[in-house]
């Protein structure tokens, strides 16, 4: 099952993914995922990108696609994948189409995730990460066990350097202008599947499996 996961950033992308990777037994594939790893490995890549994240702007079209195509063709992929994060502009899925092509399966769904402004303001607000393993937490809606503390390695919890206020603020802007008309580029494919992403992870996923056909 190819599918793309699409919403502004906070809208639970990341972690609905991490849900539906078990679900449908497909790899979890984030864009911004991949970026963060080359940055903390100082790749030629990493270093290209790191001054557009830091700023809470999008990375060049080029530096994205070579990295996603070189994701998309590994083997684990050849049975679907779960895009997230990717496509953020019309010319990333244009090629993401083209792609696909040459592997032989099309996308099935676009799945988009609709959440107001103000909520994803205040998902990013509370967002906490664990350095280590990546997992997220929110203070609010889904805290740890132990106060500023991972629940899987123990290690401290930390706010994503691009979750701050004013980049925070910067990246939903970015989301609107450049990768918010991909929902009508996705509706006239007939790709287009709109989900609440409002309400409690395991409510939103269950919506999800429900328009992608699969059971949990
Ligand atoms: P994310 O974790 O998906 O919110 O991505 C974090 C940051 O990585 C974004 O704010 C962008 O700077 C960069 N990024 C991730 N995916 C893409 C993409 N598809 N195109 C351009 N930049 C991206």
């Amino acid at each position: 099952m190819r599918v793309v996961l699409l919403g502004p950033p906070g809208a639970g992308k990341g972690t609905q993914a991490k849900s539906l990777e078990k679900n449908l037994g497909v790899p979890h594939v984030s864009s911004g995922d991949l970026l963060r790893a080359a940055v903390e490995k100082s790749t030629e890549l990493g270093l290209a990108a790191k001054c557009y994240m830091d700023a809470g702007e999008l990375v060049p079209d080029a530096l994205v696609l070579d990295m996603i195509d070189a994701r998309i063709s590994q083997p684990d992929c050849d049975d679907g994948f779960l895009l997230d994060g990717f496509p953020r502009t019309e010319q990333q899925a244009s090629r993401l189409t083209e792609m696909l092509v040459s592997q032989g399966g099309p996308l099935e769904h676009v799945v988009s995730l609709t959440v107001g402004r103000s909520e994803v303001v205040e998902r990013l607000a509370g967002r906490r990460s664990c350095p280590d393993c990546g997992r997220l937490y929110h203070l609010k809606f889904e805290p740890p066990r132990v106060q500023g503390l991972c629940d899987t390695c123990g290690k401290d919890l930390v706010v994503r350097g691009d979750d701050r206020d004013d980049t925070a603020r910067q990246r939903v802007e970015v989301y609107e202008r450049q990768t918010a008309p991909l929902i009508e580029f996705y509706r006239q494919q007939a790709l287009l599947r709109e989900v609440d992403g409002t309400g409690r992870p395991a409510e939103v996923t269950g919506r999800i499996l429900t328009v992608v056909g699969a059971t949990q």
